[in-house]
């Protein structure tokens, strides 16, 4: 049965699906699956209908009796269902979107529709209809390949939940039915052979296998359409539409838009040809937002690894599609921008390099966003910040008026270190779990917080080497966050030995599954004068700002630390005497206090903990100095002034 199965299979399946290379030399990635969908878009309607042939590969060692699948559009069905619920709106009659089946074939054209269960496996929700199990006649035997025959229609969302139409707008994602990914036993966390796949997540939405896409596109001749995938053929038909064919190849999800506004522009960045989609009353914005794209290319190739697909699309959605901005689909992403946003004003090359970066994060490396969201969206955003620090300026890279100046990690980092919610949870949730809006918070700005301060630690060639170490071991094989943290321990001991330890699991057991603070703190100097009697009598404390002339006098110097938080992190004290002479001090952080003590004839002037704020994660930098001159006092409270217009700020401009 399995044989003929197979056999049947072949014949049924249309000679698209035998995917030849025409975009890569070689494949990138097993391609486990494949799809190949012919669609059409009803402007009337907002539905776009679709035949589909896709395929599975049964990589493991037993037979699997059943296919998972994920039907996104689902999730905009209601307002019962679990995106709804996380994404905290209320979806309308008229807004509501949805994925239809109509039919369902194995390969062997047998009627697969009655077999088809929808199910909650992340919550039971009973109204929620975003993943099936299809129960199949035979199950599919190790090393066979398993393909269905699908006839879909969608019904686009209107208000744009980063999918739907507003008008004559579209961005269509998530669109298509689409496999889940089986794990087999010791892949990430998996204990047993079995899917993984998840429901659809107001926070979260990929996990797949890498796969070659053939789609063809048929809609009326009027739009502008930008992809995912290269453009292979476009031709009019009679009845006033037109029909495109796009290839993708080793990519986690096909995504397209069509606009009849768009302005296309195209620019190069060696091997990669650049397309970007914009509102035509925006072209100001067309050399910014090509700049970004092409600093972030070269960052990323040259730290990271090579960015592999020779095409690339960016969009920039009009107002009416604003819901549709800042997201990833790997070769194809989208920005943020507006009619005559000033220079200073750095969103939207924040925006394109973020997005850019998750062609690494969520598209090669293509990590399980579900249920460790930190390994894609924090992991990006430590990246997205050091570009966009390192190509903008240090000091202003995202706010850069005369009267304000901002860069990136420091946005990044205030955001955690001003949330209420810190330690609410750990940084290891699946994105559902976390509470009380804490999510982004946690998965972007905790977690590029500690890379950060990995960095601080390591160094910056060893986080590069990280990097690089993680591309060449992962890339196109779905590591887990443990995946992560093995090449971490192995790149530092090759680098720096046993300076930190034979690992450094107790970083990660603090930062990523703790949900302790890092806090140190100057608790007191002083500058006592010892006896002339060589008793060891001490005279009484002298003020820290009490002059003593008496040069024959010893005075005992002492600064004292205190770590008020639970983190334990390794740093630099820098203390600086009154003769001009600075000593800098290494404390391990593992006490809850240390003392620096000096005798001489010099007075400790300031202190400054962890002066090249290398630990990003301490919550408080202000208690991390203390000076005996009482002229540096106001200098602090103006410090905190800004600090509270810094915060009211981020809290206009969140995204
Ligand atoms: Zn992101």
């Amino acid at each position: 049965m399995k044989r003929l199965f197979l056999i049947l299979g072949l014949a049924f399946l249309p000679s698209n699906l035998l995917f030849s290379q025409i975009i890569l030399k070689e494949p990138l990635s097993p391609r486990l699956t494949g799809y190949s969908i012919d669609a059409r878009l009803d402007d009337e309607s907002k539905t776009v209908e679709g035949v589909m042939d896709a395929f599975w590969v049964n990589n493991s060692t037993a037979a699997v009796p059943d296919l998972h699948m994920h039907l996104y559009m689902n999730a905009f069905k209601s307002s019962r269902t679990t995106f709804n619920k996380g994404y905290g709106g209320r979806i309308r009659a008229s807004e509501a979107g949805w994925i239809d089946i109509i039919e369902f074939y194995g390969g062997a054209g047998n009627d697969l529709m009655p077999f088809i269960q929808y199910f909650s496996p992340d919550d039971g929700n009973p109204y929620d209809s975003t993943v099936i199990r299809i129960v199949l006649p035979e199950p599919v035997k190790p090393g066979d390949t398993a393909f269905v025959r699908i006839k879909f229609k969608t019904k686009m969302p209107s208000n744009i939940r980063r999918t739907g139409y507003t008008k004559d707008f579209y961005f269509i994602a998530q669109w298509f039915p689409k496999f889940g990914v089986y794990e087999t036993t010791g892949m990430r966390y998996a204990l047993t052979d079995g899917w993984n796949c998840h429901q659809f997540h107001a926070n979260s939405e990929f996990y797949s296998n890498h796969s070659a896409y053939d789609v063809t596109i048929t809609l009326p001749e009027k739009y502008v359409v930008g992809s995912g995938g290269l453009l292979l053929s476009e031709k009019r038909n009679d009845d006033g539409s037109k029909t495109m064919l796009f290839r993708a190849e080793d990519i986690v999800d096909f995504a397209w838009t069509a606009w009849p506004g768009y302005s296309v522009h195209k620019d190069k960045w060696k091997h990669v040809d650049i397309t970007l989609l914009l509102p035509s009353d925006r072209l100001e914005q067309v050399n910014r937002q090509f700049a970004a794209v092409k600093y972030a290319l070269e960052y990323l190739t040259e730290n990271v690894g090579p960015y592999p697909w020779p095409h690339l699309t960016f969009i920039d959605p009009p107002a009416t599609g604003s819901g549709a901005g800042g997201m990833e689909y790997t070769t194809l992403f989208t920005t943020i921008s507006s009619y005559r946003m000033p220079e200073w004003v750095r969103l939207p090359e924040m925006v394109t390099i973020h997005e850019f970066g998750h062609a690494y994060f969520m598209g090669i490396l293509a990590s399980n966003e579900f249920e460790e969201p930190w390994l894609d969206e924090g992991v990006n955003s430590f990246w997205e910040a050091r570009i966009v620090d390192h190509y903008y300026g240090k000091n202003s890279a995202m706010i850069d008026h005369r009267l304000l100046k901002i860069p990136d990690a420091a946005l990044s980092r205030l955001v955690y270190t001003t949330s209420p919610l810190k330690q609410l949870v750990s940084n290891d949730e699946y994105s559902w779990n976390y509470p009380r809006g804490s999510y982004s918070m946690m998965s972007y700005n905790k977690a590029a917080t500690w890379l950060f301060t990995l960095m601080g630690i390591t160094g910056e060639e060893t986080m590069n080497g990280i990097f690089r170490e993680y591309y060449n071991r992962w890339a196109f094989k779905h590591p887990s966050g443990k995946d992560f943290i093995d090449v971490v321990n192995d790149v530092v001991v090759r680098i720096h030995g046993n300076k930190f330890g034979p690992d450094m699991n107790w970083f990660f057991d603090q930062t990523l599954y703790g949900t302790g603070i890092c806090d140190y703190k100057v608790s007191s100097i002083s500058n006592r004068i010892i006896t002339e009697s060589g008793m060891g009598g001490i005279a009484a404390d002298t003020a820290v700002t009490k002059e003593s002339a008496e040069d024959e006098k010893l005075i005992r110097a002492t600064a004292c630390i205190e770590r008020v938080g639970e983190v334990m992190l390794p740093v630099e004290i820098l203390i600086g005497f009154d003769d001009g002479e600075e000593i800098t001090e290494y404390w391990d952080g593992k006490e809850r206090y240390t003392e620096y003590e000096y005798t001489g004839d010099r007075k400790i002037a300031w202190v400054k903990i962890d002066p090249e704020y290398r630990i990003r994660m301490d919550v408080n930098f202000i208690n991390n100095s203390m000076t005996t001159d009482p002229d540096r006092g106001p200098v602090r409270r103006i410090t905190g002034k800004l600090m509270l217009f810094v915060q009211l700020f981020i809290s206009m401009i969140s995204i």
